[in-house]
């Protein structure tokens, strides 16, 4: 029999979607799953796919139908799961064979994962896959991170089952081990940033100009013709549409207010800290998440200490207010996207990836959560300038972000006086107002930790005398 170009394990939700795009695109592929029942379902329910579909009851058989050198995605559950199908693989395949996870791994797994597979001839590609079931099904946008060689392998599959943004697929070799799944963590936490953004706007809308979710909706409607034109507020216009078939109420006025995180968000805010690059919006999104997860808490927190502010906000002129409220919008997600890409390029430098922005930008623009039309002028900005120190200095970004201050300042300040929270998009004006000014106020704080630990400082005149005149610290100041 024909033998098959690729194998994949884990026939979930993902695992069967990837598989189904893998054959519709012409490549044969061996599947196999734990659970051989999901197996026969999974084939029985193929279709005309069935063809290029080799099912497979045991590891032999499966690695026996493809083809050498072996690509086996594995997209089975995170974590022990995938570090158990790693040792059983290394039994059955041989020198060559590349194990793929397309699952959502922590870039530092991958990496020990990656290290771990060198003796053995067996090569370990981390694969970042983005846009859901789906993304998995039609074109996801695909972050690879492994051997240049091993990629080579795999290249012609991976092209032909990504996304395509016009003509390009939204597929790319990111560097070695673990970029793929870093870049994929990274977009995860702009992901946060962009939808808590988006909450934030719904909050002022729903709360300080007391709209119905259908008026919320045909806002968020007309914004996706505009500059804001992204997957996540086209989803956030149909949400606000739709509603409830029980009660005819609208869906989304249902729905309790307490978000859950799968930990992605999470990663990215530390490893930020990590590297010591400000990643506030996307900081501000996870805790706001957990946050909202404090239901009971906040409940009875509002009995005790009341809502804050004004409440309504009561603008001289609402239309005006509304297109302030699109730009702040597109203000934040400036923030937040600078900001994840300057995470990046940190971990370029120190993981040794290379990471190429507009490459990422790119692939960013169909198939995964956040794609939009803005991700083209990142792409465009990041082209022109691949070098720049942040996003935002970059020509185009920076008109950008100067054109947007009015109405995030305004923004900010109205929420902010009503009582509304608007944590994610006043970190993104926090970010701007301290990245532009050259002078900051720092120095009182190095002149702090100088007094009480003689760190010692910097002098702006370049004088060679790095401590400040306070003695022996606080017992010299307390007893004079
Ligand atoms: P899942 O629910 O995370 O995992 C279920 C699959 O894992 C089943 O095929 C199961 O086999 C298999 N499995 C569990 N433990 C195993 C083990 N010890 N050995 C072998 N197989 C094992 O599936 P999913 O939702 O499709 O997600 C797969 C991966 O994609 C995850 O890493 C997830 O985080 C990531 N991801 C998911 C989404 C999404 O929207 N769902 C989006 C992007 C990325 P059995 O049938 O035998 O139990």
């Amino acid at each position: 029999m024909e033998k098959a170009e690729i194998g994949l394990i884990g026939l979930a939700v993902m695992g069967s979607n990837l598989a189904l795009n893998i054959a519709e695109k012409g490549n044969r592929i061996a599947v196999f799953n734990r659970s051989p029942d999901k197996t026969d379902t999974f084939y029985a329910e193929a279709g005309d796919l069935q063809g290029k579909l080799v099912p497979c009851k045991s590891l032999e058989e499966f690695v026996e139908a493809i083809r050498p050198p072996r690509p086996v995605i594995i997209m089975v559950k995170a974590g022990d799961p995938v570090d158990e199908l790693i040792a059983t693989l290394r039994d059955y395949l041989s020198p060559g064979d590349i194990i793929i996870d397309a699952g959502n791994a922590n870039f530092r797994d991958t990496i020990r994962r990656f290290e771990g597979l060198e003796d053995s001839g067996l090569t370990f590609i981390g694969m970042g896959v983005s846009g859901g079931e789906e993304g998995a099904r039609h074109g996801p946008s695909i972050m690879v991170g492994g051997t240049e060689e091993s990629w080579k392998r795999v290249e012609p599959v991976l092209t032909s089952i990504a996304a395509k943004f016009k003509d390009d697929p939204c597929v790319a070799w990111l560097g070695e081990n673990g970029a793929g799944h870093f870049v994929k963590t990274i977009h995860n936490g702009i992901e946060y940033a962009d939808m808590q953004m988006i909450a934030e706007i719904y909050g002022i809308l729903r709360d300080g100009l007391g709209m119905s979710a259908a008026e919320c909706s045909e806002i968020f409607g007309k914004w996706n013709e505009g500059r804001l034109n992204s997957y996540l507020i086209e989803i956030s216009e149909a949400v606000l549409k739709a509603n409830d078939p029980i009660s005819g109420k609208p869906m989304v006025d249902l729905i309790v207010d307490a978000a859950g995180q799968k930990g992605t968000g999470k990663w990215s805010a530390i490893e930020a800290q990590n590297m010591g690059v400000p990643a506030t919006a996307i900081e501000a999104a996870v805790a706001a998440r957990s946050l909202s997860s404090f239901k009971t808490q906040r409940e009875a927190a509002e009995k005790i200490l009341g809502l804050p502010g004004q409440g309504a906000i009561n603008p001289t002129d609402k239309a005006a207010f509304i297109a302030d409220l699109e730009m702040a919008l597109l203000a934040g997600k400036i923030g937040a996207y600078a900001q994840g890409f300057a995470v990046m390029a940190e971990a370029s430098k120190e993981f040794g990836w290379s990471l190429p922005m507009p490459v990422i930008a790119k692939i960013w623009r169909a198939g995964c959560i956040i794609r939009s039309q803005f991700l083209d002028e990142i792409t465009s900005a990041f082209t022109a300038m691949p070098d720049a120190a942040n996003l935002i200095v970059t020509p185009a970004f920076a008109t950008m972000v100067k054109d947007t201050d009015g109405p995030l300042r305004r923004v900010v300040s109205a929420a902010v006086m009503s009582g509304l929270p608007v944590p994610a998009l006043a970190s993104a004006l926090g970010y701007f107002d301290s990245y532009r000014r050259g002078r900051g106020t720092a120095n009182l704080i190095q002149a702090q930790r100088d007094f009480f630990g003689a760190h010692g400082f910097d002098r702006l005149d370049g004088v060679d005398k790095h401590h400040g005149p306070w003695g022996s610290g606080l017992a010299d100041f307390q007893n004079a």
